[in-house]
């Protein structure tokens, strides 16, 4: 029997029983979903065909990312990406948030997890979050407005823009394949597990927080007419979470911004009573009028699956987690490490509700039932507490490797100068002195705790060590710093071994 999400989350709805016989009440299959599924089918050809100019061409249009738009705010670097998300969002104004539906490669991910989920019998249970709802806000705070605001602060001038809107260096900002798959992986399909259909644009999408907002102020929006009867065929069947029955019924239209217009709702209503429109049909009195005409007040009750400490406690974990993953030894990329740090959060809360409630299930994982944990919930437990530890760890070697990298960017001396001895002829300042020692002490530490050589680290050692005029050590870690990137460090190996009057070395080495 068809589950009938709409009766599970809103009591006050009043849903017929539902039964395969009975098509007015059996759940219903959205005609929309193949023509979606065309459409971003269509997009990954147009990626495909992209990729592929620039390798036979070796130059092309920029990646029409809306990530790209960083550089043209920070660096003035007008690019396709940029002129991309401009033009989103504006449509997204007036049409509303159709283009995460109808574009978005990580929703078509998604989608795909959702149905194969679907296939073997697991509906993700979405997530109902106040808090981690507002970790999307942050990262586009973070990824652009702050630079901005940064430089604002610091008195800098905008570098004034320009053209990048073709490149010869198309591969510049995205990750290599081996983190792209991970990254979309986790992004498009454990998140959907854990969090539900959707749960990477609801709890992590930097994008789907300027589209949220822009589709707060658009005309483009699902409406009702007078035919609907309240049966909750709509929000049994959208995959972006949205109460639609309950919305159409409180505002005479869908109004929550996770809604991206894929027009699911629209294909399976019975009755017809949904469009999409820019205004409300005329002579079609709606349902939220009826409502209101009539002596019952409309609605509207919201639930959330964590209590509000709960929810602080999920906020903090999420941020500490992002922090400790984010670029941790060179690989998870901004949007990975969101995807991580809200997934902790998540598993965080349940780790306590393991402890304190008497039967607890994540999906379809029971990990207590009766108040005993059972053998799956131990694996849990054990696998949570590595995980968790794992965090904390890393959580150190990221505060020490930033530490190191704040220090030492403070000190101005040159490769060149330090290779000359001139540097260190000229003396350093009190304030540089102990700048020196801070970045030593913080690259050391992080050195030694971290798991995986990172090249940065080891840079930092290399150049900290000559300002200290502990060249033995410098080299050491020259060679380290070698073996993490011999491309990038072969160079500076070269030149140390030669600024010592070592050319046979050098030589040998070449
Ligand atoms: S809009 Fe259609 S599907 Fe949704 S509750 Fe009303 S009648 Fe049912
Ligand atoms: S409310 Fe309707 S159009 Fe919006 S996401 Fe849900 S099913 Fe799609």
């Amino acid at each position: 029997m068809p589950e009938n999400r709409a009766n599970e989350n809103h009591g006050e709805l009043p849903v017929l029983q539902p039964s395969e016989n009975d098509p007015k009440t059996a759940l219903r299959k959205s005609g929309r979903g193949r023509i979606r599924a065309c459409v971003l089918i269509l997009v990954h050809v147009v990626i495909v065909l992209h990729i592929t100019h620039y390798l036979l061409r070796g130059r092309s249009l920029s990646p029409v990312e809306p990530s790209e738009a960083m550089y043209t705010l920070e660096l003035g670097y007008l690019n396709a990406g940029a002129i991309f998300f401009g033009l989103a969002i504006i449509s997204t104004i007036i049409f509303g948030r159709f283009f995460c539906g109808w574009g978005c490669h990580i929703v078509a991910l998604q989608d795909l997890s959702g149905y194969l989920l679907r296939r073997i019998g697991i509906r993700p249970k979405p997530l109902r979050s106040r808090m981690l709802a507002l970790v999307p806000f942050a990262v586009a705070f973070y990824m652009f407005l702050w630079p901005t605001l940064l430089r604002l602060w610091r008195g800098e001038r905008h570098p004034g823009f320009t053209n990048h809107l073709l490149t010869e260096n198309f591969w510049q900002t995205f990750p290599g394949p081996f983190v792209s798959v991970l990254t979309l992986t986790i992004c498009g399909g454990l998140v959907v597990y854990l969090l539900g259909n959707k749960g990477f644009c609801t709890y992590a999408c930097p994008y789907g927080a300027f589209f949220s907002i822009s589709d707060r102020l658009a005309i483009g929006r699902i409406r009702v007419t007078d035919a609907c009867r309240q049966c909750g065929q709509c929000t049994a069947n959208c995959t972006s979470n949205v109460f639609v029955h309950a919305e159409v019924r409180d505002f005479g239209m869908v109004v929550d911004p996770g809604c991206m217009k894929c027009m699911d709702c629209v294909s399976v209503c019975p009755n017809d009573a949904l469009y999409f429109g820019l205004r409300q049909r005329t002579g079609s009195e709606n349902l939220s009028s009826t409502l209101q005409n009539s002596s019952e007040p409309p609605r509207r009750r919201k639930s959330y699956d964590f209590s509000i400490s709960e929810e602080l406690f999920g906020l903090l974990v999420a941020s500490v987690s992002v922090y400790a993953l984010r670029g941790l030894y060179d690989v998870p990329p901004l949007l990975l490490a969101i995807a991580l740090g809200v997934i902790t959060a998540y598993l965080a809360v349940q780790f306590f509700r393991i402890f304190r409630k008497r039967d607890l299930r994540i999906q379809n994982i029971q990990l207590k039932r009766k108040s005993r944990i059972t053998k799956i919930g131990r694996w849990a437990v054990f696998f949570l507490c590595a995980w968790f530890a794992f965090n904390v760890h890393s959580f150190f070697v990221q505060y020490h490797r930033n530490r190191g990298r704040e220090h030492l960017n403070r000190i101005t001396a040159t490769w060149d100068e330090l290779l000359e001895g001139q540097a260190l002829r000229e003396g350093f300042t009190p304030e540089d002195r102990a700048n020196i020692n801070a970045a030593l002490k913080s690259f050391g530490y992080t050195d030694r705790i971290g798991i995986i050589d990172v090249l940065e680290v080891k840079l930092g050692l290399v150049f900290t060590n000559m300002m200290s005029n502990d060249l033995d050590a410098a080299e050491k870690y020259l060679r380290q710093a070698y073996s993490c990137d011999s491309s990038a460090v072969r160079e500076m190996l070269l030149e140390f071994l030669v600024s010592q009057d070592r050319q046979e070395e050098a030589e040998e080495f070449l």
